[in-house]
């Protein structure tokens, strides 16, 4: 799939959920591969412990829950939620200096803060990953051993909560082959950014 350059583009607000598991990353990793001129991840902050790996101002900005409760009161968040005994929120002048340039932004956020960003950007274009199957989905999330029993259990609740919420998002990608989806993605991409 071919991306043009983003003179001829649109900037549009991405909006990209799924289940924890599913392999948002992985399909982002190859997505930001080809169209990464065209548009910007957005870099959420949260109170989570980072992961092997992880960086600050990379991955995620991390926070102590006393300055991400700052960051809500000072009106900083398009949205927020709090996912497995975690805050988590895009940061609002990123999101919205990046659009004034003319780049879309592409938000990587679970199911409550989509459906806030829905209520507040009309304009902003939906996406739903999802697994095969729920078994896949656990066999995933139990195969990247990052969460202990205890926080697996919790995302599994959450991704049964996220899928019933499916129908209300544009677009649906199952990411039964990672290289599908991502030409999938892809495709949207370049629908709407037309
Ligand atoms: P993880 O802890 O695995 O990095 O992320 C857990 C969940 O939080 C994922 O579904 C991820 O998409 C979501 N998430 C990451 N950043 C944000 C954000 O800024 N807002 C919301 N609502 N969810 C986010």
């Amino acid at each position: 799939m071919k991306i043009t350059k983003m003179k001829n583009r649109k900037p549009k607000l991405i909006i990209f959920t799924g289940p924890s598991g599913v392999g948002k990353g992985t399909i982002l990793a190859d997505f930001f591969k080809v169209a990464g001129e065209n548009i910007i991840y957005s870099i959420s902050s949260t109170t989570r412990a980072p992961r092997e790996g992880e960086k600050q101002g990379v991955h995620y900005f991390f926070a102590s829950k006393d300055e991400f409760k700052k960051m809500i009161e000072n009106d900083e968040f398009l949205e927020y939620a709090l996912y497995s005994d975690n805050y988590y929120g895009t940061n609002k002048n990123f999101v919205e200096e990046n659009l004034k340039k003319g780049k879309s932004v592409l938000l990587e956020i679970e199911l409550q803060g989509a459906l806030q960003v829905m209520k507040k950007c009309p304009d902003a274009v939906s996406i739903f990953i999802k697994p095969p199957t729920f078994d896949e989905l656990e066999k995933r999330l139990r195969g990247r051993h990052t969460e202990d029993e205890t926080k697996i259990q919790k995302r599994l609740q959450s991704a049964k909560e996220e899928l019933k919420n499916i129908d209300k998002f544009q677009y649906v990608i199952e990411n039964d082959i990672v290289e599908n989806a991502v030409n999938k993605l892809l495709e949207i991409f370049n629908r709407e950014t037309k």
